[in-house]
């Protein structure tokens, strides 16, 4: 059960620390970022709490999160001046949405641990 409430809980705590200017878009960008959980759907059973999700379920694998990385990461490193929350929405959204999926890896490999 706390796993899932720090699947809202980080995300807004993120969302209210790093990007104050915009909080309610990149806490939304990133909580949209939870339909990741739909390839779970293709696993028999769905949802198996023994399960670690990360490496097993496709978009839980290293290839995906690598792309999130890269969607996290790319916009930051593309040259412009202007800070991020001036971005085109493109942008903006490419990088919320990589770092909300990066979030929600970490959550998840950390439940495989405890
Ligand atoms: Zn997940």
């Amino acid at each position: 059960m706390i796993h899932i409430v720090l699947h809202f809980v980080i995300p807004l705590a993120v969302g209210l620390l790093f990007y104050r200017a915009h909080w309610r878009e990149a806490v939304v960008i990133m909580l949209l970022t939870m339909v990741v959980d739909a390839d779970h759907l293709l696993a028999d059973p769905i949802y198996d709490p023994s399960r670690c999700s990360i490496g097993f379920h496709p978009l839980h694998t290293v290839p995906a999160i690598v792309v999130y990385a890269l969607l996290f990461l790319g916009p930051l490193v593309v040259r412009s001046t202007a800070p991020l929350h001036e971005r085109s929405v493109l942008a903006r959204t490419a990088h919320l949405a990589g770092l909300g999926l990066l979030i929600h890896m970490g959550l998840d490999a950390a439940d495989c641990v405890w």
